[in-house]
């Protein structure tokens, strides 16, 4: 089924589903495990509408001989309102329509290949399937932006932990910069950065992310 954004309780969010600004190197530690210096401002890339495919419906499809794809778990911020220009904090805050979760898949080497000519990243990063998408809570529903812990479990095994606490650029923040940059539309998605602990998946892998006490969503890797 193509992707539409829900909420978690099934009701269908009517926008448009946009473009997906991600972030890199948002938590520092994960910056350091791939040995890339941490950025003093923020590194911003899009992955485009057709990147993204719903987290749960049916198993993920990986590009196949294209070496790793590594997994990158990140807390999802759904875009209600233009955000456009310099924006304040409380717009930011205002324009948020839901909080979820998604996977930022990643050709790891295909991606090396490109940083090391200093070549654009969208081969590695905005394939088709590059972006699976869960379902969202009301931004209400969610802990405070600023301490929204995030996990991923593979295979009943922990393999990331982190907290929106330990973000380099706060969420807000983010917005605000990235809004700055280009306009945020409604149905936009911005994806926060990965905690440490990315690495590469495997066909069969079981998933589960989660925002503990708020939202859990599992998926599967196609075999
Ligand atoms: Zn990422």
């Amino acid at each position: 089924m193509p992707y539409q954004h829900h909420f978690a309780d099934g009701t269908l969010i009517d926008l448009p589903l946009g473009k997906v600004v991600c972030v890199g190197r948002n938590y520092a530690e994960h910056a350091r495990e791939l040995n890339n210096p941490v950025p003093s401002e923020p590194l911003l890339f899009i992955k485009p509408a057709s990147a993204v495919v719903p987290l749960s419906d049916a198993p993920l499809q990986l590009p196949a001989g294209k070496g790793k794809v590594h997994y990158e778990c990140e807390i999802a911020v759904l875009i209600g309102k233009p955000l456009s220009g310099a924006v304040s904090s409380e717009q930011a805050h205002k324009a948020i329509k839901g909080v979820g979760l998604a996977l930022d898949l990643t050709l790891r080497e295909l991606q090396d290949q490109l940083k090391a000519k200093g070549h654009p990243w969208e081969r590695a990063k905005a394939f088709d399937g590059a972006c699976p998408l869960s379902v969202f809570i009301r931004p209400e529903q969610a802990p405070g932006l600023t301490e929204l812990p995030l996990r991923l479990v593979i295979n009943g095994e922990v393999r990331q932990q982190g907290s929106s606490a330990e973000m380099i650029t706060p969420i807000l923040s983010l917005l605000q910069q990235i809004a700055s940059v280009f306009t945020l539309q409604p149905g936009d998605v911005v994806i926060t950065g990965t905690p440490a602990g990315v690495g590469v998946l495997q066909p069969g892998d079981v998933l589960e992310l989660a925002i503990p006490g708020a939202l859990e969503q599992s998926a599967e890797v196609a075999r």
